[in-house]
């Protein structure tokens, strides 16, 4: 890891420290307690986010109970566990021309695929990305759709003939809408909320593919949706389809979330369905988790001033949203009692969001002697002009205790999933080779993130059954997924 990490830091607890202010004169106070009056805050701190091997077994053992109490019945426990009603996944044999469209944040995407079949696969793909202005996060249904079938019409305009749709058939989609919905079959779910920023009215308790049919009406746009999917299972369906020993996928980005296949014979909640498949994928939405997460004062204050309190502990514990946040809460209360960012706290610091998880990455790659990218970083995004070598070095050991935490927990979550998915197949997960497809902005650029998190599946799993579980990159799975998806569940194709 960084070499800043093992700077020592003397660790004297907060109360000597501050019985020692308070017997000596003023003058002696402020001049000795400068930035190791910061020092019980780093030490307790690391204390409390350790995630020894014994908390990441018990994370793991309430990960897996909590999937299979949610498996049993909605709401029996904190993971949704949703049936996803995919039960064909691509196979390799899909050829043909399909649409996706990706819904999920402040981008939409657009992307055509030709698939070739077994030997050839994609034979060509093209994207397009076009940002969502925040009047229509804020605007109607009508709005938002019609928005969204405009540039999907105009992309449709630009096909060239690298792509060959055959006479007599529409042009498919796979849509991935990245918000809770209730799915009602393949091509069909209800939106349950808005999240992330999106404020749309009308929406909530309407089926966003009838939504999306409707707008393309308008636009005379002679399309159909094939598939309706989560980003998650998108990823899971793209990863399969180059590699079919993969069996989860997990996002880590702004927010997280993991989806499995599981086997249908052993999802009690889906039994009054004659399925005719043996397996179907299951996203779990992780995110909500909360069951004996090492948690800090600094977590609970931020939970307690969210938009939704109480609820995605989780995903605040291990996604890139938060990651950043939790830092800047630990280094806020460093500088109220000590001089960590010199004489006078840095205004810029009690801004809540302002010091994000890409500078925490930024800041853990500088490895040079004077940290001369931590200076550079402070000063910019805090406003600290006077952070000595001892703070750089400080705020980096915070940084690492809160990525670390949260690599191990993303790890034994993973764990979770891969252990009750072999408890129930009896040698499919460790007894052969294992692929966990992995995808988001966090996992992607955070190497000390990702070796935490590796590291903690190895930890719990042991060395041998470990050696049978890839964790693997996978780029816009999602994308290419949800298309792959179309195909798999075209009302062209033929039966599997
Ligand atoms: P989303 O999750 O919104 O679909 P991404 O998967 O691209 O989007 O993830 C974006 C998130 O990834 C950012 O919010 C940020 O937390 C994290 N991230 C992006 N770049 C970096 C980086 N260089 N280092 C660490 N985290 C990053
Ligand atoms: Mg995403």
């Amino acid at each position: 890891m960084s070499a800043a990490v093992t700077s020592p830091i003397a660790a004297t607890s907060f109360a000597q420290q501050r019985r020692g202010c308070r017997a000596g004169s003023a003058v002696r106070c402020s001049a000795a307690a400068p930035t190791s009056a910061a020092a019980p805050i780093l030490a307790d701190l690391r204390l409390q986010c350790a995630a020894p091997l014994p908390v990441l077994r018990r994370v793991a053992d309430a990960m897996a109970a909590d999937m299979r109490a949610g498996l049993a019945a909605d709401g029996a426990g904190e993971l949704k566990m949703i049936p996803s009603h995919v039960y064909s996944l691509p196979t390799g044999n899909e050829t043909g021309l399909f649409y996706a469209l990706d819904l999920g944040g402040t981008n939409f995407r657009v992307l055509r695929v030709q698939l070739g079949g077994k030997d050839k696969r994609v034979v060509d793909t093209e994207f397009e990305q076009v940002s969502i202005p925040k009047e229509i996060m804020r605007g109607t249904t009508e709005e938002l759709f019609d928005f969204i079938a405009m540039g999907l019409s105009r992309f449709v305009a630009t096909e060239s003939d690298k792509f060959h749709l055959p006479q007599g058939r529409k042009r498919e989609i796979g849509f991935t809408f990245s918000f809770p919905v209730k799915q009602t079959s393949i091509d069909s779910g209800i939106l349950i909320k808005w999240t992330k920023g999106f404020a749309v009215s009308g929406t909530a308790g309407k089926d966003v593919v009838a939504c999306l049919n409707a707008a393309m009406e308008r636009q005379g746009l002679d399309m159909r949706v094939s598939a309706l999917v989560n980003d998650t299972v998108g990823t899971l369906a793209g990863a399969h389809y180059w590699d079919d020993d993969t069996m989860v996928a997990v996002i880590l980005g702004t927010g997280t979330n993991a989806c499995y296949i599981e086997q249908t014979e052993t999802i009690p909640k889906l039994q009054h369905l004659v399925l005719g498949t043996r397996n179907t994928i299951i996203n779990t939405e992780w995110g909500a988790f909360s069951d004996g997460l090492p948690l800090t004062e600094f977590d609970r204050e931020m939970d307690g001033e969210s938009i939704n309190p109480g609820e995605q502990i989780f995903e605040k514990t291990i996604s890139g949203m938060y990651l950043g946040e939790i830092v800047r809460r630990v280094l806020v209360k460093m500088a109220q009692v000590s001089d960590l960012f010199g004489h006078s706290f840095p205004k810029k610091l009690a801004e809540p969001f302002v010091l994000r998880t890409p500078h925490l990455c930024a800041m853990q790659q500088d490895n040079s002697d004077n940290l001369g990218e931590v200076e550079s970083i402070l000063n910019d995004i805090i406003g600290a002009s006077q952070a000595s070598l001892e703070a750089r070095k400080t705020v980096i050991q915070v940084s690492d205790s809160i990525i670390r935490r949260g690599g191990r927990l993303a790890g034994a979550g993973i764990a979770g999933i891969l252990e009750k998915m072999e408890n129930e197949s009896k040698g499919q997960i460790f007894g052969r080779r294992t692929v966990v497809a992995m995808d988001g902005g966090l996992y992607e650029n955070y190497p000390q993130y990702r070796e935490y998190m590796k590291e903690a599946v190895v930890e719990l799993l042991g060395p041998e059954q470990s050696k049978h579980i890839a964790i693997e990159h996978t780029k816009d799975g999602s994308g290419i997924g949800a298309a792959l998806l179309a195909a798999a569940n075209s009302k062209y194709a033929a039966q599997f």
